[in-house]
Parts: C-alpha cells; sequence; structure tokens
C-alpha cells in the first residue's frame, strides 16, 4: 500500500492506494478524508497508474461539486433526549424507553422508541435501528411529495421509482430508467438543502452529466442552487455528525 496526500479545495486528503485479487478498480472515501484506491494485482503497471490517476481525478470532481459526502461511521447513534431537525416534521426529539416489544410512537415533536432488546451493550444500538425504520417510514411520503411537487411544476416526467437508502456515499442519484434515490442522511439537513438535491436529481433525468445545460435547467428551477450547492458541500456531512451531540 502506498499513501499520498492531495488538496481538495484546501482541505487535505489522503489517497490510500493498495492492490487486491479483485478483477476491477474501485474508489471510496472514508471518514476522517480518506479515499482508497483498490486496483486488482494482475493489471500492467501502466494500466494500474491510469485507471487510478483517473479514478482519483473523478474523485475531485465529485467532491469538488459536493456530490460525494463521507459516510458515516456506525457508530453514529442517537441517544434518548436527543433532538434533532427531520425533513418535513421540524424538530424532533426521541426517548428510548425498554418495553416488553418493539413499537416506535409518533406524536407532533417527539418520538419514543420502546425496544425489548434488555442487553444494556445493545440497547441504543436495537433502539436507533427501530427509530431508522420509522423515520424511513415518516420520510417517504413526504418526499414523494416533494418530489412530485417539482416535477409536475417543472419537469413533466415519468419517475418509474423513488427511495431512500443508507448505504451510499452519495447525496442522491438518478438511473437512467429515473429511479431517484436519495441518501437517508439527507433527511436531517435543512429542507432547502433536500429540495436542492431533489431538483439536481430530477434535472437529471433530462441531461445525464453535468454539463452548461444541466445546470441551466438547474438555475432555471432554483435560481439560487449554487448556495444550496455549497452549504451542502461545506456543511452536509459536519452537520449530521452533530447529532451525535445535540
Ligand atoms: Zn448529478
Amino acid at each position: 500500500m502506498f499513501v499520498e496526500e492531495i488538496i481538495i479545495d484546501g482541505k487535505k486528503y489522503l489517497v490510500h492506494t493498495y492492490f487486491s485479487n479483485n478483477r476491477s478498480a474501485r474508489i471510496t472515501l472514508r471518514e476522517g478524508n480518506v479515499l482508497n484506491v483498490s486496483l486488482p494485482t494482475r493489471w500492467p503497471k501502466t494500466e494500474q497508474i491510469r485507471i487510478s490517476q483517473n479514478l482519483i481525478s473523478r474523485a475531485i470532481k465529485s467532491i469538488s461539486a459536493g456530490k460525494w459526502c463521507v459516510p458515516l461511521s456506525k457508530n453514529t447513534l442517537l441517544t434518548s433526549g436527543s433532538s434533532f431537525s427531520f425533513f418535513g416534521y421540524g424538530r424532533l426529539r426521541v426517548f428510548f424507553v425498554l418495553a416488553s416489544s418493539d413499537e416506535v410512537l409518533s406524536n407532533s415533536d417527539s418520538l419514543t422508541v420502546h425496544s425489548s432488546c434488555s442487553d444494556p451493550s445493545q440497547f441504543t444500538q436495537h433502539c436507533n435501528s427501530l427509530l431508522k425504520l420509522k423515520l424511513l417510514d415518516l420520510a417517504l411520503p413526504k418526499i414523494r411529495d416533494r418530489i412530485e411537487y417539482f416535477n409536475s411544476s417543472f419537469f413533466k416526467t415519468k419517475i418509474s421509482k423513488i427511495s431512500i437508502r443508507d448505504n451510499s456515499g452519495i447525496w442522491g442519484s438518478c438511473s437512467a430508467k429515473s429511479k431517484i434515490s436519495l441518501n437517508y442522511k439527507l433527511l436531517f439537513l435543512p429542507s432547502e438543502i433536500v429540495d436542492y438535491v431533489i431538483v439536481h436529481e430530477l434535472a437529471h433525468t433530462q441531461f445525464s452529466s453535468h454539463g452548461p445545460r444541466f445546470w441551466s435547467l438547474v438555475k432555471s428551477v432554483m435560481p439560487d442552487y449554487e448556495n444550496r450547492k455549497r452549504w451542502l458541500k461545506l456543511h452536509g456531512s459536519n452537520e449530521i455528525a452533530l447529532l451525535r451531540s445535540c
């Protein structure tokens, strides 16, 4: 393995390059601004260098465009009594309670998680899993409404599927078949930022790449999109990390 340091928009990133028996090359972004580049051992040296430079320059573009966010570590957990703002619901406070069965009760400004997990070392983790399922349930109809609003007002296209996922290092994606997927972590960010990602992904139903026509379409729908895009790039990941302590 070897390590090099690169600077993207004034921030330091470490690129770890290592070799594996995989058939293809890949690049992943890890906590602490680390980019891991994995290259197949069997490739010729020149090909390894070419592909790795290509992956790194694409990564720099995505990070710089605010398209790639650092995934949260698995131990980012909410604790009982903490509060957070949640898309479409304003500020919500959560409470964790040991109970005979699993259930999440919600009212206008709080959620109470009943967990049957009696192992203290697993309790918070279990509550967080139950909470996440509930939050996904609550968010999906609101996100659908918001996508529908922008789509019917500006894009008038057919969206084949809308999903919210927590397994991705990007804020949103739109497939060639107009399946829109948003990152679960986005739901904890201000609603105008969620709107920006929605408009961005809807614009991909018209243009797949980030060319001038793509950005002028985004701008025609959301004239101040650049501020929102900049905010997401600068604060998106930090803002979510703050959830730990609020
Ligand atoms: Zn895009």
